[in-house]
């Protein structure tokens, strides 16, 4: 079974990339509305600093209790960027799921007649916002709230900082952490805030997309999926995570299809897991898909 060197090998059908399309899109907005909302910080900040230099004069050494409340604002205003992200992450989250599940019936022709589709929009991201992110202990909110802790630390220092001219270049610093910047680039040692965002936002809509495709394949009857690679997958000789997935097998799988009557000679069985075992995304940003397989007896069932 060594036959996926390159994982390009796998091509989603045009309907996949369509669909995938369709996803990239509500990311993209999402993103420019979440870099907008920690971009703000740093304005905030400035304003701030600005409406102390205008009662003070230029060099003005703010006192403790100018610190402190300088610190209480940021701290606000951080909290508040924080709430906003958690609920537009929450947004696209539905909106992902809502149109997954409608991609997915055209897909295999799965009718979803019985289910509320309004109620379980709401089911499904709900269940994902209680289930902690694999590796992690850690919830997307509270995820966003590490990430908000980060940016205060990170922030925290300019307050203590005397001359203009110090302020000045540490908010050229601080800028930099909140925007969009390439990690490694000057200021910004690993990552930006903007960045680290973006990523729970895409990784959260992919976790969101894979709920409602299990819940449309349960629907369907459909109990094999195949764990296969994105095609913008980046190949590491077969030992990433998402690799050895894609390659593996579930426990029990060829045993359940012998015993369901099916000739394991004709199916693909690399990457092939049972609906109900399949693993979760293991990884921030995985691009993998759950492909399913259809055969015979679930026609004959209908
Ligand atoms: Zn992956």
């Amino acid at each position: 079974m060594q036959q996926k060197q390159n994982p390009n090998s796998y091509r989603m059908p045009e309907r996949f990339v369509r669909r995938r399309k369709a996803l990239r899109a509500i990311q993209l907005k999402q993103e420019g509305a979440l870099r907008t909302i920690w971009r703000r910080i740093s304005s905030q900040l400035t304003r701030q600093n600005a409406s102390y230099m205008r009662i003070h004069g230029k060099d003005y050494v703010l006192t403790l209790s100018e610190r402190a409340s300088f610190k209480a604002y940021l701290q606000r205003a951080i909290s508040h960027a924080a709430n906003n992200t958690f609920s537009l992450i929450k947004s696209a989250m539905r909106e992902a799921i809502r149109l997954e599940l409608k991609m997915v019936t055209l897909q295999y022709n799965i009718s979803l007649e019985d289910i509320d589709i309004n109620k379980v929009q709401y089911a499904l991201r709900d269940k994902l916002l209680a289930k902690p992110f694999p590796g992690t202990d850690l919830t997307l909110q509270q995820r966003i709230r590490a990430y908000a802790g980060k940016a205060m630390l990170n922030i925290a220092p300019y307050i203590d900082l005397e001359t203009q001219a110090e302020r000045d270049s540490a908010m050229k610093v601080i800028r930099k952490q909140m925007s969009y910047a390439k990690p490694g680039s000057a200021g910004v040692p690993g990552g930006t805030i903007s960045k680290d965002i973006a990523r729970l936002n895409r990784t959260e809509q992919a976790r969101a997309v894979r709920e409602a495709d299990l819940l449309a394949y349960k629907v369907a009857d459909l109990d094999f999926l195949h764990w296969r690679l994105g095609p913008g997958h980046n190949w590491e000789d077969g030992l990433e995570i998402c690799e050895k997935l894609a390659a593996g097998m579930g426990a029990g799988v060829e045993t359940e299809l012998i015993e369901a009557g099916i000739d394991t000679s004709t199916v693909d069985l690399e990457g092939l897991y049972n609906a109900a075992a399949f693993p979760a995304i293991p990884h921030p940003n995985c691009i993998c898909s759950a492909v399913p397989i259809v055969f015979e007896k679930h026609n004959q069932n209908k």
